[in-house]
């Protein structure tokens, strides 16, 4: 079985209801220590492969498996994964700071109190964690968005576009963060249309388009071996 595997995709199709198939055979796996990069144009089908993933959208073949299961809502798995592919809605009249508290506290699991501190840091909100979300910019929602999704240190980390409104000190620094996220048997899938992005921080790369895998492997690989890829992504 793959209990032991962060993510198994295997045959994946979406249909949607207006009868566009807006991803056909997509089958990929996550190894724990990989920073896997989803990469393609706009439209490639990736938002909808990370939500059929976490469970959000069902899949209209194929399937999703994380650590050996299909996520479900209330999955035990579930605990096991962090992700950043809806925005999270956060409560506007808490601080950054509250908001990840009672955000944790919702799941009833233990944490250690640190981790708040690591994950803010990361994302780098400074004193405006004491701020109510509501003044929060986008950039800033989105980082303490990333923040949350990281905190209680999940095996498996899922990003959708996790740079979209990020300046780029800001990029960056979630670059450093994400190479390093993946070490000590943690996985790491990070969506992007921006090749550089994904050659700078991932180990290995899922190129889509159209809906299709075009090309995957080692990042060195896709990169150096098919410029076809680079011209691809770049165009759109
Ligand atoms: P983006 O970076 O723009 O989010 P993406 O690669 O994540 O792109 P998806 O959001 O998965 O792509 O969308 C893939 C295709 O499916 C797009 O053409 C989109 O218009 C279409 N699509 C998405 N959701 C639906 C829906 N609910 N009904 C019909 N078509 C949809």
């Amino acid at each position: 079985g793959y209990a032991d595997t962060p993510l198994v995709v295997k045959g994946l199709r979406k249909e949607y209801a207006d009868g566009f198939v807006a991803v056909e055979e997509i089958g990929f796996t996550v190894e724990r220590g990989q920073v896997v990069g989803l990469l393609g144009p706009n439209g490639a089908g990736k938002t909808t492969t990370l939500r059929v993933l976490m469970g959000l959208t069902m899949p209209t073949a194929g399937e999703a498996l994380v650590f050996g299961h299909r996520l479900v809502p209330g999955s035990p798995v579930l605990s096991r994964v962090g992700a950043l592919v809806e925005g999270p809605g956060f409560l506007p009249h808490l601080t950054g700071w509250e908001n990840l508290q009672a955000y944790w506290r919702a799941t009833g699991r233990p944490i250690e109190d640190a981790r708040f501190e690591e994950a803010l840091e990361i994302a780098g909100l400074g004193s405006s964690v004491h701020r109510r979300t509501r003044k929060y910019s986008h950039g800033m929602r989105q980082r303490l968005a990333i923040a949350q999704a990281m905190l209680g240190l999940p095996e498996l980390l899922v990003l959708d576009e996790p740079t979209d409104g990020l300046d780029p000190p800001q990029i960056a620094e979630m670059r450093r963060v994400l190479k390093r996220y993946a070490t000590d048997g943690r996985a790491v899938l990070v969506s992007s249309h921006l090749l550089a992005e994904v050659e700078q921080t991932c180990t290995h790369a899922v190129v889509v388009n159209k809906g299709r895998i075009v090309a995957s492997g080692p990042v060195e690989e896709i990169v150096g071996e098919s410029p076809s890829v680079q011209i691809e992504v770049s165009d759109v």
